[in-house]
């Protein structure tokens, strides 16, 4: 008997959650990652409500740094509105933490999970998958590609497309010294993001527990701007009196990673799936990566232990996936809207984020996954 039914390459939310759910059903599983946990990932680190119902994380329960916020604010040229909830309508946390909890979550559940192992290339067989790696071969049954931007198993096996629409982002976590963080606490719990002048993309100023993470995301298409558009957001928040500019920030840290439009990767084949970032589906507008990572890695869970035990195709595991996040390709809204002149589009994003109403339900509900019921 093959000692592994299923490899999970990364160990990520998306490669936690698969393994975590695989391990549940009892398919024998091993978790390869190239990093040594617990392992910085760069990220803001906001999670949504649904990201935790999909994980059955109390957030009350968590053990780790988790911040609940009630209130986000907007900025555009020159304008601010905030919006405020009765309940947190989503969370913040440190990656971290979070990550390494998930992945000993699934150890606990029975995953064999070996850290500092990368994968180098995966080959499909007939019967099986083989996983090279810088400390020899595996192989199993099925293979779930969980690593990322650049998972292996999505080279090798996806058909990755350079027609696909990346974001590139950077981002500073930083602690606040004890000291510091009492003069602070006013701003705690209430992030703010601000959209950029040409609505190319967003910088945000994200309070957590006793960090603050500052950050800013914008598509391939305005590549190179990046560090301009990170220092005007740095001044915006030093003449906000947001970040004090004596403050000492951690180095500004980011990657590229590909979101759900335009994304023509083969997510699943007869012996593999690939799940979050390594299937494309961070969320275009927002940018939102983890509660994708996480909802695929149950589907493809619920998909390789069918194939396991009832022999059913993978297949249905793509149909899933396009039913949930779409086939990348543009819907009748977004056309009209790519096809507006410049002046008409920032008019328009003015108007809708100038109304309360607006701002609930599309840019915080729809976009972002801020989804609270209760709202005042
Ligand atoms: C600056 C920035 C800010 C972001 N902020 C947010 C946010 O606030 N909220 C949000 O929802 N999303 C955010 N995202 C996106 C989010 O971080 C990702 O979408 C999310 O981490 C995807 O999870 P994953 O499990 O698919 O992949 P990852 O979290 O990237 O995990 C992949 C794992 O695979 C491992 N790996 C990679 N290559 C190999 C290999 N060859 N062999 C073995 N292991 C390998 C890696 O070590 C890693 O642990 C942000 C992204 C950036 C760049």
């Amino acid at each position: 008997m093959a000692a592994w039914e299923a490899i999970v390459v990364g160990g990520g939310p998306g490669g936690s959650t698969a393994a975590w759910r695989l391990a549940l059903t009892g398919v024998r599983t091993l978790v390869l990652d190239a990093a040594v946990f617990p392992r910085v990932k760069i990220c803001a680190g906001w999670v949504t409500p649904a990201a935790l119902t999909d994980l059955e994380l109390d957030p009350e329960k968590y053990p780790l740094t988790i911040q609940g916020f009630a209130a986000c604010a907007l900025a555009y040229r020159g304008a601010r509105h905030e919006t405020r909830w009765r309940r947190p309508a989503s969370y913040g946390i440190i990656r971290r933490e979070f990550d390494r909890y998930l992945l000993e979550r699934a150890a606990a559940a029975g995953a064999d999970v070996r850290d500092g192992i990368r994968v180098r290339a995966v080959a499909a067989g007939a019967e099986s998958v083989r996983v090279e790696t810088d400390a020899g071969a595996y192989e199993a049954a099925v293979v779930i590609g969980a690593g990322g931007h650049r998972c292996p198993v999505a080279q090798s096996l996806g058909d990755v497309s350079l027609r696909e629409e990346v974001v590139v982002a950077q981002e500073s976590e930083t602690r606040l010294p004890a000291g510091r963080l009492a003069g602070l606490q006013h701003l705690m719990g209430a992030p703010e993001l601000y959209v950029e002048p040409d609505l190319r993309g967003y910088g945000w100023y994200f309070p957590k527990g006793d960090f603050i993470n500052v950050g800013i995301g914008c598509t391939r298409g305005a590549d190179g701007s990046l560090p301009r558009r990170r220092e005007a957001l740095l001044a915006a928040l030093h003449a906000s009196g947001r970040l004090p500019a004596d403050l000492p920030l951690e180095p500004f840290r980011g990657h590229a990673y590909a979101v759900r439009r335009q994304a023509p990767r083969r997510l699943s084949g007869a012996r593999f799936c690939l799940v979050g970032d390594a299937a494309g589906l961070a969320r275009d507008l927002s940018g939102e990566g983890i509660g994708p990572a996480i909802r695929s890695g149950r589907l493809a869970a619920e998909a390789a232990s069918a194939l396991l035990r009832r022999r059913v195709a993978l297949e249905g595991y793509a149909r899933r996936i396009r039913d949930l996040y779409g086939d990348g390709e543009a819907g009748w809204l977004r056309r009209r809207v790519a096809g507006l002149p410049d002046a008409v589009a920032r008019a328009s994003v003015r108007l809708v984020l100038g109304s309360a109403a607006a701002r609930r339900r599309v840019v915080f509900g729809s976009i972002f996954g801020m989804r609270e019921e209760e709202e005042t």
